[in-house]
């Protein structure tokens, strides 16, 4: 089965890297934050909700997030197999997570604080197809312009550097206490985040499950809840 989740700090390149091995394994890449700035961008009720948590870099009410994951694992793609990214954020995630499906491997990525806030306070994104750049590792052709369709690349506003320290700070408070919750289920795997995006996929594939790193499905590709992302190594 190719149940993963995606564990690790903002900005240590867990979307990018979500992305690639989504479209190798043919599974869903189902990344919460994207399913929540779906929402705010359609300015849903939850997305109202979630909005003013998200810009200050705090975590958004549980109930809200297992909502729509809920709804995006219940999805007819998602059936044999998923990316998480993004979730679970603390132990009553990890523990609602596992009340919906079981799970087959955490790949937990680490990287030093620095090069965090350099991926992130560097990230800039296309406001149309959110394909993801950064301003020194992988700028677009032309500077401020997305190389896909000319759109004004934009910063998150929870990439700014008042809310960055404050979602290292959640991160070490309540989603760092996951590590050694999925090391006592044997579940864990340590990924070191540093290098390039290849150099990083490379360790990924050495880590993953046999059965997951044996290949690709027949399975169409979903659309929905799913992410397109450079080839730069862009944080998240
Ligand atoms: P991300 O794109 O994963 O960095 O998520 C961006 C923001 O969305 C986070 O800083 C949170 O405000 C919110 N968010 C994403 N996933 C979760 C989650 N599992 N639980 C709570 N908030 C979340």
């Amino acid at each position: 089965m190719r149940r993963i989740v995606f564990l690790g700090p903002p900005g240590v390149g867990k979307g990018t890297q979500a992305a690639r091995l989504a479209a190798e394994l043919h599974v869903p890449h189902l990344s919460t934050g994207d399913l929540l700035r779906a929402a705010v961008a359609a300015q849903t009720p939850l997305g109202r909700e979630a909005d003013g948590h998200m810009r200050a870099g705090r975590l958004v009410p549980d109930a809200l997030v297992l909502g729509i994951l809920r709804e995006r694992l219940a999805a007819p793609d998602a059936r044999d197999g998923f990316l998480l990214d993004g979730y679970p954020r603390n132990l009553a995630q990890a523990e609602a997570l596992a009340a919906i499906t079981p799970v087959d491997a955490v790949l937990a990525f680490d990287l030093p604080r620095e090069a965090l806030v350099e991926r992130l306070t560097g990230r800039r994104v296309c406001p149309t197809d959110q394909s993801v750049y950064h301003v020194a590792f992988h700028p677009p052709k032309v500077p401020g312009r997305c190389d896909r369709d000319g759109a004004e690349l934009v910063q998150r506003p929870d990439d700014r550097p008042e809310a960055v320290g404050t979602r290292l700070a959640v991160y070490a408070e309540q989603t760092e206490p996951l590590l050694a919750h999925y090391r006592t289920n044997g579940l864990l795997r340590p990924i070191d985040a540093r290098g390039s995006p290849d150099e990083v996929a490379a360790r990924i594939r050495a880590a993953l499950p046999g059965d997951a790193r044996s290949g690709a499905a027949t399975r169409s590709r979903p659309t929905a809840g799913t992410r397109r992302r450079g080839p730069g190594p862009s944080g998240g």
